[in-house]
């Protein structure tokens, strides 16, 4: 779709000239995100230097009709930042400053383009820190962290990002600002907000809650003949009542790979380790180091190694930190998959995944938030071998009706954005994603913020081709339900 003259000029108008990329070789720049294989060249990207500014961009796009999609770092995995319905990319990043720090009420009040760790680097001298740490948070923005309601891994004991956000202002579709606040009384529209990708605005600021640096920390490095009996450890460990703030598990593949890059130690030859950290009141990791021990080496851990400095803790987090770069090196391409699986599910699961590597004789690696049963396999392949990235899609899809069988979902942490979307109906039925089309068609009638995201439509799904710019109650087949 070709932006027509009228919406061109009214922009060049009404926004500062440096705010707007209009050269196809610039705007290339922003035609996919972390999920490599898709991309789509947005027709035009504005940058604004401010909320005022995002809110004329987002004014102008409803008066015109003309959808647009709000960009962080384009770290996303799940396509939500591709502008896949044509129209505007409206890029945050700079809004990049920390408003407020109030050390008092134990909270900050940041732009969305401020990186995740920039929060806590702001605040770690005076002993407090931003919880939520996706492994992207070096790069990662908040605005996208909230839009995907972000996880990570010491989300296990204190929660996503949803749990962090006080309150929102936010442009809505139509250009309006509203503050959304835990405080509000009635629905909890901040909920709604945190996790909707996009689909209901753009946020321009949040409060974050800050948390404050634990007295003590140890983490467990636990090294296991296979991912079955490190998998029972899980279970076991969370069973018993304890929470560590994280447990992440890797298999023999990211073992490998991640040892080859950055050598964190980690026992040769294991076919799974664990990472698991606790944090708190000295007594209390203590207490629960022992229980530890005495569960994984009742598993059949073959070697316990535990950090209590800040040095050798960071050692044994490269490797788990470092692993999907790592993978990059054994392979020239991955899909990065990203289900669910309720714990005690989670050795059944992965013997599953791993009879699809021999099916299809791709390799598949295993990194992820063991703690909550967020599964992210990463399906090995060579794009320049013919048919084989549509190979690795269809395993990744397999992968994920894996996790929907075994009682869990079909996103953790990375979104549905548009690579998940034709699974919704897998995991929901059409009353379900009525309600939730009618939710989102209360903010935006238009359809204009993020179309194509979350809900499956027949063009996204390959089944009618046809525009996008079609009602989402009646793309998703459900128009004539309400
Ligand atoms: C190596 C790697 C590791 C990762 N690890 C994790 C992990 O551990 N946990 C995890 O949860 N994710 C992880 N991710 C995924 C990704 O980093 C997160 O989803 C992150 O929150 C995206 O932030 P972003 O700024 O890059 O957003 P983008 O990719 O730019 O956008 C993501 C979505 O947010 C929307 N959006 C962006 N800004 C705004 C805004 N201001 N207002 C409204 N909507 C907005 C976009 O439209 C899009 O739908 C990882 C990604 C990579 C590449």
């Amino acid at each position: 779709m070709a932006l027509d003259h009228a919406f061109l000029n009214a922009v060049r108008a009404a926004l500062p000239s440096d705010a707007l990329i209009e050269d196809e070789a610039s705007r290339r720049t922003y035609e996919c995100d972390g999920l490599t294989g898709r991309r789509s060249i947005p027709d035009l990207v504005i940058i604004p230097a401010n909320a005022d500014d995002v809110r004329a961009a987002v004014r102008l796009c409803h008066a015109h009709g003309v959808p647009f999609v709000a960009r962080g770092a384009g770290t996303g995995l799940s396509g939500g930042s591709l502008p896949v319905a044509e129209g505007v990319v409206i890029g945050l990043s700079r809004l990049n400053q920390i408003l407020e720090v109030d050390l008092v009420r134990g909270h900050v009040v940041v732009q969305p383009g401020v990186t995740n760790l920039a929060v806590t680097k702001a605040v770690s001298a005076a002993g407090w820190y931003y919880a939520p740490d996706p492994s992207s948070q070096q790069v990662c923005t908040i605005g996208g962290n909230v839009a995907e309601n972000s996880g990570g891994a010491h989300c296990l004991k204190h929660g996503f990002t949803v749990n962090h956000v006080l309150s929102a202002d936010v442009v809505l579709p139509d250009g309006e600002l509203v503050t959304l606040s835990r405080d509000d009384t009635g629905p909890d529209l901040l909920g709604l907000f945190v996790g909707s990708e996009g689909t209901l605005g753009i946020v321009v600021s949040a409060t974050l809650r800050l948390l404050r640096t634990p007295q003590a920390v140890r983490t467990w490095l636990a090294g296991f003949e296979s991912t079955d009996k490190a998998g029972d450890a899980v279970s076991q460990i969370i069973g018993s009542g304890i929470l560590p703030s994280a447990i992440e598990m890797m298999d023999a593949l990211t073992i490998q790979a991640a040892e080859a890059v950055v050598s964190a130690g980690y026992p040769a030859g294991a076919g799974a380790v664990l990472l698991v950290e606790v944090d708190g009141p000295q007594i209390q990791v203590d207490d629960d180091s022992a229980a530890i021990e005495a569960i994984c080496r009742s598993c059949g851990a073959f070697e316990m190694r535990a950090a209590d400095t800040a040095d050798e803790r960071a050692r044994l987090w490269k490797g788990r930190k470092s692993a999907f770069a790592a993978v990059g090196r054994i392979s020239p391409n991955y899909y990065v998959q990203d289900g669910v699986v309720p714990r005690t599910k989670l050795p059944e699961v992965l013997r599953s995944i791993a009879a699809l590597e021999v099916e299809h004789g791709l390799r598949i690696g295993n990194v992820f938030h063991a703690g909550d049963g967020n599964l992210h396999p990463l399906v090995l392949y060579d794009a320049a071998i013919e048919g084989q990235a549509e190979l690795a899609e269809r395993v990744a899809v397999k992968i994920l009706d894996l996790c929907i069988a075994a009682g869990g979902s079909l996103t953790g942490e990375h979104g549905v954005g548009v690579d998940k979307a034709c699974s919704m109906p897998k995991l929901f039925g059409a009353d379900d994603l009525g309600v939730m089309l009618r939710v989102r068609d209360a903010i935006d009638p238009a359809g204009i913020a993020n179309p194509g995201k979350v809900f499956p439509t027949p063009r996204l799904c390959g089944e009618v081709p046809g525009p996008y710019r079609v009602h989402p109650l009646e793309s998703a087949g459900l128009a004539d339900r309400f």
